[in-house]
């Protein structure tokens, strides 16, 4: 990539994400605090957008797509891009392949009967991957993933196959001290995320976690972005910073005023520009090699 490109993203993990990962499907309250999200948090962060003239990545859960079709369709209205994000929020890595494929194709299916298009980009909730995510998405024609971190700044090819021996102490140290193994890359094209640049970890209370968790001043998350963006465009000169929302924080008042500023402080830096993941993909496709 030539250029300073921003990316937002935006996960509306709603009441999938109390189903599968928070362990709160049975509080009625928590159910309400994901409704709030697509319901309130999901049209201030469209209106925002409007008003700022940028277009962004969507990523919904299977789930909430179903649940709130209109809001969807109003976002694939405004000109975003919108592609699949599990169906519940469900941990890659506690499925095996079959449970796993059924998922995929299950939020695939959602999203295309919406929008009426095959979505080129898939992000995998939790950010995490299983052994056979990659084949599983390239096998469903997927161009590229945003779940990976590899990289920071700049999107690159996910390999099949890596090897690692996992530290188990019941067993003798030479069953685990063998190095790492890179496997193959693949065609599948990995726009890096990051924990750093996510608003939802550090301001979500949710009150089986830690006490405190989830009261993170929205400034910290502000911060974080923009000392990512002064050092790419100051050291680096060229790449792609992978901004990932949520409604349920940056849907609020404090999150969108930081957003709003964000978005004004990239504007002030002429060399830099919005983009949607699928823009940056096409782009990189242009130039790159691509793995046999
Ligand atoms: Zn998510």
């Amino acid at each position: 990539m030539e250029q300073i490109t921003v990316c937002l993203t935006v996960d509306v993990d709603s009441v999938a994400s109390w189903l599968a990962m928070y362990h709160g499907s049975t509080s009625v309250g928590d159910i309400s605090r994901g409704i709030f999200s697509v319901r309130v948090g999901l049209p201030r962060i469209l209106r925002l957008f409007e008003e700022q003239g940028v277009k962004a990545t969507w990523f919904f859960p299977g789930h909430t797509a179903e649940s709130f079709p209109e809001e969807v369709k109003r976002v694939l209205e405004n000109g975003h891009e919108v592609c699949p994000h599990g169906y519940s929020h469900e941990n890659p890595a506690m499925l095996d392949e079959k449970k796993e494929r059924k998922v995929v194709e299950r939020a695939t299916r959602v999203i295309q009967k919406i929008s009426g298009k095959k979505p080129m980009g898939y992000r995998t909730p939790w950010w995490e991957h299983s052994k056979n995510t990659i084949k599983i998405l390239l096998e469903l024609g997927y161009v590229y993933d945003s779940s990976l971190m590899e990289e920071e700044f700049h999107p690159y090819f996910l390999r099949i196959g890596d090897e690692w021996a996992e530290v188990d102490y019941s067993k003798d140290p030479d069953e685990w001290m063998k190095p790492f193994v890179f496997g193959k890359p693949s065609k599948l094209l990995e726009i890096p995320p990051s924990w750093y640049l996510e608003d939802l970890t550090p301001q979500l209370f949710a009150r089986h976690l830690l006490p405190g968790y989830g009261w993170v001043s929205a400034d910290v998350v502000y911060t974080l972005w923009k000392e990512h963006f002064d050092y790419l465009v100051e050291k680096e000169g060229s790449g792609v910073l992978t901004i990932t929302i949520h409604p349920e924080a940056s849907g609020r008042p404090q999150g969108l005023k930081r957003l709003e500023e964000f978005l004004n402080y990239v504007k002030r830096n002429t060399s830099a520009k919005f983009s949607t993941l699928k823009e940056v993909a096409l782009e990189f496709s242009k130039n790159a090699k691509f793995p046999d």
